[in-house]
């Protein structure tokens, strides 16, 4: 097989949240047509599901293989690279790649571990905290008049464009333009900053109760947009320790 095809093993498809399992269910046939196999689902409201089944029609093995995650956080185990896909202008602040560019992206970087595709609920699409889990943000264009596709195809249009760069087989020169990367870090070792840099704010009383939230977003989009390598991640969380060590402060009236 083909480098660039044997590497989609290593894209995850994260559907969050999907409440109709018919969606479930062409999703997995839109993978397995573009030789997608790893369909994760987090939190889907009915699955296993018959609905899903007739929907999958000949990918049913790809629904029997799929992980349930109670959160998106889990599924994200081990991912150097997410993308979250949304057909919302707001997430337009955060890191932006047009889909070929994140399919070609998630192809090269899929040669070194297992990265993520994230897809929201059919109603709302992401929630904020969910975006936070993701690098990058990528939207299929569409008419202003209406941008919202139906789940599966907009997997659909995604696994396209990641076969498309398969078979064009320079999925090596974008990887060697990714060969001399830092080791980038995980998805749970951002959240791990994450939450040790909020409990340090807190600690000295930098974060105020009341607006903590929009600091906190506002500092995880930085550290987003920063693309963090794991060493990086090593020399922050030491630099948070050494300040949580140090004694507090006499109170000065
Ligand atoms: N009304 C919802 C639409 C959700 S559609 C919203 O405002 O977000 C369900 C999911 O399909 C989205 O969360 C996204 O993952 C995907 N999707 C739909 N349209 C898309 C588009 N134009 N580009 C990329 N993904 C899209």
């Amino acid at each position: 097989m083909n480098d660039g095809l044997a590497r989609m093993d290593a894209v995850r498809i994260v559907l969050v949240g999907t409440t109709h399992p018919g969606n479930i269910g062409a999703t997995a046939r839109a993978m397995k047509n573009m030789g997608l196999s790893r369909l994760c689902l987090v939190a889907p409201k009915e699955f296993p599901s018959e609905v899903a089944t007739a929907r999958a029609s000949g990918a049913a093995e790809l629904l029997d293989g799929a992980r349930r995650y109670p959160d998106l956080g889990e599924a994200l185990a081990g991912c150097r690279l997410v993308v979250a896909t949304t057909a919302r202008e707001r997430y337009i602040e955060w890191p932006f790649l047009p889909p070929r560019e994140a399919a070609d992206r998630l192809l090269a970087e899929a040669a070194s571990g297992p990265v993520a595709l994230v897809f929201g609920r059919e109603k709302h699409g992401l929630s904020n905290a969910e975006l936070e889990h993701c690098q990058y943000v990528s939207a299929i264009p569409t008419s202003p008049e209406y941008s919202s596709l139906n789940l599966a195809a907009a997997v659909q249009v995604f696994a396209y464009e990641m076969r498309r760069q398969a078979l064009a087989g320079n999925v090596d020169a974008v990887a060697s333009a990714a060969a001399n990367d830092p080791r980038w870090a995980t998805a749970e070792q951002l959240q791990g900053l994450f939450e040790h840099l909020e409990q340090t704010l807190r600690e000295i009383d930098f974060l105020r109760p009341d607006r903590s939230g929009q600091v906190m977003r506002k500092l995880v989009r930085l550290f987003s947009r920063a693309r963090l390598a794991e060493e990086e991640i090593h020399i922050l969380r030491g630099i948070l320790t050494a300040v949580r060590k140090r004694p507090p402060r006499g109170k000065v009236d």
